[in-house]
């Protein structure tokens, strides 16, 4: 029995690659699974049957057992995310960044992401290295890299082998001109802006992983096959929000800090007497040492800040969230009441899908604290359109 990996699915058959053989074959489910509604992903991993070689043509007879699913794109069995950052051009917005490490925490809790910071040509060591201080001090494996110049490229290839890795971060940072410097055979589409076709239209966007031959790297034999994938930019209404109380789990120095806070339900925000919050309103609250000075504990303004916009913005995500629900219970119609055969019929009609994602996007302008952030939020807003 041949085990291969999903490439790619198309119009209902799927491109799969076998490593034994190292062949790609054009494959069609057995009915049975479809008739099962077992779903078949990108990144899947299925056995073979019917292979023949010549044509390059198989039948998927079962679908592995995934390790993880990640729902936008969709892909099963990522291994890791690379979020991938510009240190200018666009200019790098911290809390941008803040947010998509928290979408993929909260995407793949079993695996931390890795921050790549692209066109490091374009800034001085100093600022490369300001960045690389804050990340790194909260435990996130940092990589300075610039796709131009190829300078830093062996860091991300440390980090590949053997694994399907995704390449996220907004458009334009630069994330198809690294894939390309890692696989030239790739030729994705550079500067492109509309290459990102799955931003704000759709919620299931199309998926592909590519392979990437380490070979010509130097790199050990073990790690040589490795898969990467490339996501479209995502817009504010696409990020997964934790409850907001949760949300603290997600900043590894603040959580530190909420330990020692005596309120069970507080969300270090506004409540007078909260550890978290007495510490930073304190002359040294950008470096608060405790139990002598292996355990510092830094939270920077810029990263509080970004956690008060986003314990908002979770907030307005929750009221959504039970607002719709509410509507959907109050537009549920009983008819024929005897003897309990009364059925719900949902009234649950177009226009209510339509009003409740409006009301969606009041809510979130509302907690913007900043000029600049309206600024991005406006250029989301219209994209969704
Ligand atoms: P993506 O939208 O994230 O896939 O970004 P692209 O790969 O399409 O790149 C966006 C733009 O940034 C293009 O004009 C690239 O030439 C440019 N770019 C990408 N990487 C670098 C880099 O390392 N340095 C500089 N200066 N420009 C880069
Ligand atoms: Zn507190």
């Amino acid at each position: 029995m041949a085990v291969g990996v999903v490439l790619r699915s198309h119009a209902g058959g799927y491109l799969v690659y076998l490593p034994e053989h190292d062949l790609t074959l054009q494959c069609q489910a057995r009915g049975r699974l479809k008739k099962e509604r077992v779903s078949i992903l990108t990144g899947d991993r299925v056995e073979i049957e019917d292979l023949d070689s010549a044509m390059e043509t198989g039948v998927i007879s079962t679908r592995l057992e995934r390790s993880s699913l990640l729902s936008r794109p969709q892909i099963a069995n990522v291994d890791q995310v690379v979020i991938v950052q510009a240190v200018r051009q666009p200019e790098w917005n911290q809390l941008w960044c803040d947010r998509y490490i928290v979408h993929f925490q909260l995407e793949l809790p079993d695996s931390v992401p890795v921050l790549c910071f692209n066109k490091c040509d374009l800034v001085g060591a100093e600022q490369q290295e300001r960045l690389r201080r804050i990340y790194e001090s909260l435990g996130y494996r940092v990589v300075m890299v610039s796709a131009k110049t190829s300078r830093g490229i062996e860091g991300l290839l440390d980090i590949l082998g053997n694994k399907i890795t995704v390449f996220a971060g907004p458009s334009g940072v630069g994330k198809s001109s690294l894939l390309n410097r890692l696989e030239p055979s790739l030729n994705l589409k550079i500067g492109v802006m509309d290459h990102d076709f799955g931003v704000g239209r759709h919620t299931t966007t199309y998926s592909e992983i590519y392979r990437v031959h380490l070979e010509k790297w130097n790199i050990a034999d073990s790690a040589r096959l490795t898969w990467v994938a490339d996501t479209p930019g995502f817009n504010l209404a696409e990020l997964r929000h934790p409850e907001p109380h949760d949300l603290v789990f997600e900043f590894p120095e603040i959580r530190e800090l909420s330990e020692g806070c005596r309120f069970n339900n507080c969300m270090h925000l506004v409540e007078a007497g909260c550890n978290v919050l007495e510490k930073l309103a304190s002359e040294e609250y950008e470096c608060v040492e405790e139990d002598g000075d292996e355990n510092t504990i830094i939270v920077s303004r810029e990263r509080y800040a970004n956690y008060v916009t986003m314990v908002n913005e979770s907030i307005a995500e929750h009221n959504i969230r039970k607002e719709t629900s509410q509507k959907k219970e109050a537009a549920v119609k009983t008819v024929g009441g005897k003897r309990g055969k009364s059925v719900n019929i949902p009234r649950l009609s177009g226009k209510y899908r339509a009003k409740s994602r409006r009301t969606e996007k009041q809510e979130l302008v509302v907690d913007i604290p900043d000029e600049e952030e309206f600024t991005n939020l406006e250029a989301d807003l219209d994209n969704l359109d």
